[in-house]
């Protein structure tokens, strides 16, 4: 705006739409950030045809193509990829353009008006880079902020332990270098060894993060299957109920529907529970991991192909660093490690407000009277449970056993899928 110019919102085909703007501005290049995802790939290459597009680095904090084995291949597990991440400089501060002196931008050049966000909870997410930075200076600036416990809080969905950066990175609304620099200072300047580990801590994730993105560069087919070849042909019950009682947070574990609650209320969730919802689907219900992925990517205001993907990857145990398949989240257990005094379901739930912390995570095992008195009848104010956990270990083991199985019998017999 200080520069003469405004912002102009477009809705359609990228090609026809920026092709447009040139000739109502008379504009002469068009600086765009790189992405990684196939259609962003293909998108722009489609732009760069027939227009002056100029792509600049940004997505990452360390530039897409650095990270690599010493011959020159990506990296597929984490801890090696984040070593050499390590190893790199940081990047030098980097001079996108010659900024003119005025953006003309003409009067009669139309927008379109900014959408509304579509959640409920909005001031969760305010939009803008003052809000973004705003929050990561309370997050990463002090020795007592929350980074100075993020090593200890992280887990803990019932407390603010996390930046809550994410759809601010994802969106671009702040800079990945600017948070990781803020994360190097913390980590160098904390002051005692606790805040240190905290701000290291904080930089993994961090890290994560350009993994997945350098994984998805690397290998876009992780968005049709799984990485691993050996578990592409799970029988998946993929029963159409229990996957509504998962999306709509009905499946009578209350760590599981206080999460997906909170998903469809502020489009956000909090990492540990992302984990604890991917494994109840895929494991539990025997649910492809697609599908989840594609519902996440409908709901989440951080939505990311390659974030997510790697997450759902993840908790299956399809993908690059996967969890063991043989590791299955125990729902119950995992809502009294992380969220021990109910806090977090209670506050998604209001069926369980009076049900003491003892059943909160396993309300079911109330007497009929506990539950009376407590106002959370089973089946009557809150559902009982979709399926039994131990029941659906066994039959998620065997499925995946059968898959390992049909792959080595198929290798074995020479056929290549
Ligand atoms: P913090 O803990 O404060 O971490 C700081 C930043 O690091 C995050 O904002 C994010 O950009 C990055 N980050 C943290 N953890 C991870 C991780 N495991 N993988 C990749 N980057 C990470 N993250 C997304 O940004 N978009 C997604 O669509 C997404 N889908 C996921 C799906 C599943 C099944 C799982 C298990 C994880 C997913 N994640 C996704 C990763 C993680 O859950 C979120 O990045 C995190 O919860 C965001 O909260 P935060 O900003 O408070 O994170």
């Amino acid at each position: 705006q200080d520069l003469g110019s405004r912002l102009i919102v477009r809705e359609g085909n990228p090609e026809d739409e920026i092709d447009r703007i040139i000739a109502e501005t008379g504009a002469e290049a068009i600086f765009a950030q790189a992405d990684i995802s196939p259609y962003a790939r293909s998108r722009d290459e489609a732009v760069q045809k027939n227009l002056p597009l100029q792509l600049t680095e940004g997505l990452t904090i360390q530039p897409l193509q650095a990270v690599r084995k010493q011959n020159g291949d990506p990296y597929t597990v984490y801890s090696p990829y984040s070593r050499s991440w390590r190893a790199l400089p940081s990047p030098e501060r980097v001079q996108l353009y010659t900024q003119p002196e005025r953006i003309h931008t003409p009067k009669d050049v139309e927008s379109l008006p900014l959408p509304d966000l579509p959640y409920h909870n909005k001031a969760a997410f305010p939009p803008g880079e003052s809000a973004a930075r705003k929050r990561l200076e309370h997050f990463a600036f002090s020795n007592d902020g929350p980074i100075a416990r993020y090593h200890e809080e992280r887990d803990r969905p019932d407390l603010e332990g996390t930046s809550k950066l994410s759809p601010y990175l994802r969106l671009g609304i702040v800079s990945p270098r600017h948070v990781g620099a803020r994360a190097a200072l913390a980590a160098e300047r904390g002051e005692s060894e606790g805040s240190r580990r905290g701000a290291e801590t904080f930089l993994n994730e961090l890290i994560w993060r350009e993994f997945f993105i350098d994984i998805l560069y690397h290998f876009p087919e992780v968005r049709e299957h799984s990485f691993r070849p050996n578990l592409r042909r799970i029988a998946w019950s993929n029963n159409i109920s229990d996957f509504d009682a998962w999306c709509r947070g009905e499946t009578g574990y209350p760590i599981v529907d206080a999460a997906m609650i909170q998903l469809l209320k502020t489009g956000w969730m909090h990492n540990r529970l992302r984990m604890v919802v991917a494994s109840f689907l895929v494991k539990d219900l025997l649910i492809d991991w697609r599908w989840g992925e594609k519902w996440f990517m409908q709901h989440l205001i951080d939505g990311d192909p390659a974030a997510n993907n790697g997450g759902w990857q993840w908790a299956a145990g399809t993908g690059t660093d996967a969890a063991p398949y043989f590791r299955i989240f125990n729902p119950v257990l995992q809502g009294k490690k992380f969220d021990p005094d109910g806090n977090f379901v209670r506050t998604w739930i209001p069926a369980l407000e009076h049900v003491p912390t003892r059943f909160v995570h396993e309300p079911w095992v109330m007497s009929e009277t506990q539950q009376r008195e407590s106002g959370c009848q089973i089946g009557k104010h809150y559902p009982a449970p979709i399926v039994d956990h131990s029941w659906a270990r066994e039959r998620v083991l065997t499925a995946y056993q059968e898959a390992r199985s049909r792959y080595e019998n198929q290798t074995a017999s020479g056929g290549t899928n």
